[in-house]
């Protein structure tokens, strides 16, 4: 018998000069700008985490790695993935698969989708068939459209295997 479970996330950072964009575990080079946060401020990585959290039944990246924290300035948010991680192992689940969308007007997001799947993946131990990446702009409308910081969301499937003998 095998229970499941699913999962949604939302994060929003704005943008930052003189800060390097960091997005699904991969550092955009060349981006003129990066987001503002207390970590590396990555957006997607964040809305995962809150998916894989909302999914187990657990709170949210706020409440196990709090901003006012200095153990988590600058924060390489591929480490809190890995640590949401255990804590759903800790309850007896794991990653299904990952269905992440960024919103960002800029910058071009599509050279690096492949290099964001498989980062998420190998975090999760699972196969980059079992993440997806995609971008996407708001068509120059609202925060997003205005260039003054992505949206990320992320859904998940959680699954918990049960031995019968
Ligand atoms: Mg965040």
């Amino acid at each position: 018998m095998t229970d499941i479970r699913t999962g949604f996330g939302l994060d929003v950072h704005r943008f930052q000069p003189g800060r390097e964009l960091w997005l699904c575990g991969v550092s955009i080079p060349d981006a003129p700008v990066g987001l503002l946060g207390h970590s590396d401020a990555d957006v997607a990585l964040h809305a995962l985490c809150d998916a894989l959290l909302g999914a187990a039944g657990l709170r949210d990246i706020g409440y196990y790695f709090p901003d006012t924290d200095a153990a988590y300035e600058g924060a390489d948010s591929k480490k809190l993935l890995a640590r949401v991680l255990e804590l759903i192992d800790g309850k007896g689940w794991r990653l299904g698969n990952a269905d992440i969308t960024i919103c960002a007007q800029t910058p071009k997001l599509a050279p690096f989708i492949e290099r964001m799947r498989s980062c998420v993946a190998a975090i999760a131990g699972v196969e980059t068939d079992a993440v997806a990446v995609k971008a996407t702009t708001s068509e120059h409308l609202g925060f997003t459209g205005r260039k003054e910081g992505i949206a990320a969301f992320a859904n998940v499937l959680i699954f918990k295997k049960h031995h019968e003998n």
